[in-house]
């Protein structure tokens, strides 16, 4: 039993003291697998609180960044312990906000405690260069330096990891910051920034506000005040941010949407690529950015590989994560599950044959919860929406290819580049797939999904605005260089 608590009002932090939103007015966040179930009520910020927020983490910027490296990494230390002893809450939390299973959930709060613990050193760590400077009497060197306050707009899909990599560089590296969390997860973003708050970061430096994306999200795009804006999302709203961005001259970061392909060579090992299918497809109901959802085979093997998958994926067991033996819980709210069934529908419409799932899954019976069958549709031809628009849900197309070349170029065929795998024992079609797959994550013998956190993350084309996440590709955003010339 966790510390977990239903029903309980969550307030925003703003200059290190927790206030309810200036409208009076909260709403409720609700158990996708049981939506009679509220979780907490989280409040419903106006442009003002909003302004509020902003002015408290540019009055405490000043101070913040003239802490050394080391003092802003020690907060970021004890806030990783105070996450540590919480993890079971908030991955409780997590469950009950929004779906995914109990186990999924405490990894990826034990991953935002090993990332905070990964930039807390990051503050003892070298940020410049000694460039020889042609004249001998004068020294030449680039450092860095924060870019201001911060606005970081994060999704629903991962509530704890993907708000804590985009603060816990931020913050190491200087800056103030303002969170704007998916409302649909505030309560859990809520129990983060408590951490951050246990481990004594000083008032104004973290700053949590929960609202609509429209009042909220593009009022932090839009603030004159907000130095930089990193915001992961669907890209209709990644490219608005940007735009608004770009219009008052801030930098911005954007990591969006995927339709991330495998492909399974001739030559497989098909119970490895068959496994790494499911777990890459299907893992969070299907809802990362990475999640594998066109699944090219080549034509030997293909009937090989779709009666092993059609097995595997047909002893999947749907149900509440909070539950053990469930593998997928349910989509994370209503609209995303009436997403998922349309495409199905589409996916039925345009022809394709539906090899397994197709509608609501059973456990949705008993609760009204947002529960949908694993789906795969077979013969998928590339131009059918199925193989071509994001669903972010567990549904993956089956697409036939007849040499690995082929198979690249129909892996390729997309507007985004994300993540990609090959599943194969050629060194040969190995090296052709580095090479000629455009993603920004690439992987060989293992599923579609992000990275460990030391190393860059991050897509091509469509899927992100090109500068990485995670690791100390992260400095690039969150710093400018200055250049400094000194003359003796
Ligand atoms: P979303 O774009 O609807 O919302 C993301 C965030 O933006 C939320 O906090 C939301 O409140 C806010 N927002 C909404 N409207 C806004 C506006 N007009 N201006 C500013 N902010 C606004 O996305 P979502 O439904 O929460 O998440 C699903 C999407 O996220 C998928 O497309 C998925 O691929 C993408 N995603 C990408 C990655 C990645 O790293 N590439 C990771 C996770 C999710």
């Amino acid at each position: 039993m966790s510390a977990y608590q239903a029903e309980q009002v969550y307030l925003n932090y703003i200059n290190g003291e927790w206030a309810g939103a200036s409208t009076g007015k909260q709403v409720a966040s609700i158990n996708p697998a049981n939506p009679k179930e509220v979780v907490g009520y989280v409040q419903a910020s106006s442009r003002e609180d909003l302004d509020r927020a902003v002015a408290a983490a540019k009055s405490a910027s000043r101070s913040w960044r003239k802490l050394s490296g080391a003092a802003r990494g020690d907060v970021l230390f004890k806030a990783a312990n105070a996450l540590e002893k919480r993890a079971d809450e908030v991955a409780e939390t997590m469950t009950r906000e929004m779906g995914k299973t109990f186990p999924e959930a405490k990894g990826e709060t034990l991953r935002g405690v090993a990332i905070l613990r990964y930039y807390a050193g990051e503050g003892m760590r070298r940020i410049g260069d000694v460039i020889p400077s042609t004249d001998s009497e004068a020294l030449m060197f680039t450092t860095r330096v924060p870019l201001g306050v911060v606005g970081v707009i994060s999704p629903w899909n991962f509530p704890v990891a993907i708000p804590i990599w985009k603060m816990a560089p931020a913050l190491i590296y200087g800056n103030t910051v303002v969170l704007k969390p998916a409302q649909e997860v505030a309560v859990t973003a809520a129990k983060v920034v408590e951490c951050f708050a246990e481990a004594g970061i000083p008032a104004g430096v973290l700053n949590l506000i929960c609202g609509s994306g429209s009042i909220i999200g593009q009022g932090l795009a839009e603030h004159p005040d907000v130095n930089g804006i990193t915001f992961t999302g669907s890209n209709q709203v990644g490219k608005q941010v940007g735009q608004a961005a770009l219009a008052r001259g801030a930098k911005y970061q954007l990591e969006m949407g995927g339709k991330n392909p495998v492909i399974v060579a001739a030559d497989a090992d098909l119970d490895l690529a068959v496994d790494g299918t499911i777990s890459g497809g299907l893992k969070s109901t299907g809802q990362k950015c990475t999640a594998t959802s066109r699944v090219i085979v080549m034509s030997e093997v293909y009937d090989a590989f779709k009666a092993k998958l059609l097995a595997k994926v047909s002893e999947i067991s749907v149900g509440d994560g909070m539950e053990s033996g469930i593998w997928m819980g349910p989509c994370a709210n209503e609209k995303q599950l009436e997403t998922v069934l349309d495409y199905i529908q589409k996916g039925k419409d345009e022809g394709a044959k539906l090899l397994i799932g197709g509608g609501k899954a059973a456990a949705a019976d008993a609760t009204g919860g947002f529960f949908v069958q694993p789906t795969v549709f077979d013969e998928v031809s590339p131009q059918m929406a199925i193989a071509r628009e994001e669903i972010f849900g567990p549904v993956m197309a089956l697409i036939r290819a007849h040499s690995m070349e082929e198979a690249i170029e129909l892996a390729n065929d997309s507007e985004f580049g994300l993540s990609a795998s090959v599943y194969t024992s050629s060194i040969g079609s190995v090296l052709s797939f580095i090479q000629d797959m455009d993603a920004g994550l690439v992987r060989i013998n293992a599923e579609t999904a992000g990275v460990e956190l030391q190393a860059p993350f991050g897509g091509m084309k469509q899927s992100s605005s090109h500068s990485r996440e995670q690791g100390q590709a992260a400095i690039e955003f969150f710093t400018s260089i200055k250049t400094v010339f000194v003359k003796a």
